[in-house]
């Protein structure tokens, strides 16, 4: 049985070749055929081709006809380079970067293709559809240090009522970014409101897509004071390996402490909540020196500290003015002098020069004063005029109604406080502008 299998399967085995010798001399034939009849069409002198041709078309041979050869697949280094150039011209799309993005795929002719013609022209049509804001209303919202903690900040002791009045939490402020992105607001940089000519100051054109209104943010007394130690606060600001600016929370580096590295994080995923990168004021005193560095307190500490203190306090200024914050100031002693306004020039002085001199040489010049306690001075004021004097030209206090004046040499913006206070005492003053603070409000707050 085994052996006439064999048999059999052997004469059937030759059967099978010669048919298949007959049908391969066959295919030999058809294609002499077809490859003769390709290369008598090749030779025919000036063959119209093409849609518009009215020619009869050239006879095809009836099997199929030699095709293009397949186009080369594209080198694989050449889709990531396009992958990546389309990734970051879209990010810079989202950040109003429209100018930048442009550049930035026309300075690659050799990826171009559909996808970044396709992109290109979405880009320019967002570009065009830019219109000045004109409206009268502007938005300066402003924040103290944020509570991390709310355990050790509400515990019932001296400082809590204080902490439950004029700060916010982490968890309040977090909620509020998307909020305040889904009303319509992009952060600016208050320089892209006003700018000075010949010393006066005149509204800047600010170009936004259009319905989007421009929100300004401030933080005060960026200083992280000895008082706050243990209460549920960041103790500095410090910068990670990448060189960028975090907190410092029991002695961790973290990036949810604050206001600043929460809301690099939020304009780093949301870019559209952002005009070209804009974050907003930090405000600082100097009594305490600055970002948590006691650097007017250099005695205290031995050479070697001082040093490494002054150096980090530079580093996290720069970092921060890189990224889109600047820095203001809000006198050096925040005395309650300026609370009550009897503030005598002497005193005015001292306190200025003192931040000129100790804190300026170390975060960077600004023409920015954010008022201690918020308060306002006459326009006619000589106290006003030293400030001027001083390099000021920007002067914020607090009033919930924001009013944005450009007033001869001045530049001024009021400021509403999205804090406890506001939000628990006066919540229409949010809902108004903003949103519904009882959606944001930390149910860990003291009741
Ligand atoms: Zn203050």
């Amino acid at each position: 049985m085994y052996c006439g299998t064999d048999v059999q399967r052997g004469r059937s085995s030759r059967r099978r070749r010669w048919r298949t010798n007959v049908f391969l001399a066959l295919v030999l034939l058809l294609e002499l055929a077809v490859v003769g009849g390709f290369a008598a069409w090749l030779l025919l002198p000036d063959q119209p081709t093409g849609p518009d041709s009215q020619q009869p078309a050239p006879e095809q041979p009836s099997v199929s006809a030699p095709v293009e050869p397949e186009p080369m697949p594209e080198d694989p280094a050449v889709t990531q380079a396009r992958t990546q150039l389309l990734e970051e011209a879209r990010q810079l799309m989202r950040g109003y970067y429209y100018e930048e993005a442009l550049q930035l795929l026309d300075g690659s002719p050799d990826l171009a293709n559909d996808e970044t013609d396709t992109l290109r022209q979405e880009i320019a049509d967002l570009q065009a559809q830019l219109v000045p804001y004109t409206d009268g209303q502007f938005y300066h919202i402003f924040f103290h240090s944020l509570i991390v903690d709310t355990d050790k900040a509400f515990d019932g002791d001296y400082d809590a009522p204080g902490y439950d009045l004029y700060m916010t939490t982490v968890s309040e402020f977090t909620a509020m970014l998307p909020k305040l992105q889904a009303a319509g607001f992009v952060l600016v940089d208050i320089h892209d409101l006003v700018e000075f000519q010949d010393g006066v100051a005149v509204r800047k054109e600010l170009l936004l897509p259009p319905g989007k209104k421009p929100l300004v943010l401030s933080v005060d007394d960026v200083n992280y004071y000895q008082y706050m130690a243990d209460d549920g606060f960041a103790t500095r600001l410090d910068l990670d390996e990448n060189g960028q600016v975090k907190t410092v929370v029991d002695g961790v580096l973290t990036d949810d402490g604050d206001v600043v590295p929460i809301l690099d994080r939020y304009v780093a995923e949301h870019p559209e909540f952002s005009w070209r990168g804009a974050k907003g004021i930090l405000a600082l005193t100097g009594y305490e020196g600055a970002f948590g560095y006691r650097i007017t307190d250099l005695e205290d500490y031995d050479e070697a500290t001082g040093q490494a203190m002054l150096q980090k306090t530079q580093a996290v200024a720069q970092a921060l003015r890189e990224t889109g914050w600047q820095i203001a100031c809000h006198s050096y002693t925040h005395n309650q002098y300026w609370n009550n306004r009897t503030i005598t020039m002497d005193q005015i002085q001292y306190d200025i020069g003192r931040w000129t001199r100790d804190i300026a040489p170390y975060v960077g010049e600004t023409d920015i004063f954010i008022s201690p306690f918020g308060v306002s001075f006459a326009r006619d004021d000589a106290r006003m005029a030293f400030l001027q004097e001083q390099g000021f030209s920007i002067y914020c206090h607090v009033d919930s109604t924001m009013p944005t004046k450009w007033d001869g040499s001045w530049f001024f913006q009021g400021r509403i406080n999205l804090d406890g206070l506001t939000m628990k005492r006066y919540p229409d003053r949010i809902s108004k502008f903003f949103f519904d603070p009882s959606e944001v409000l930390d149910p860990a707050r003291p009741q």
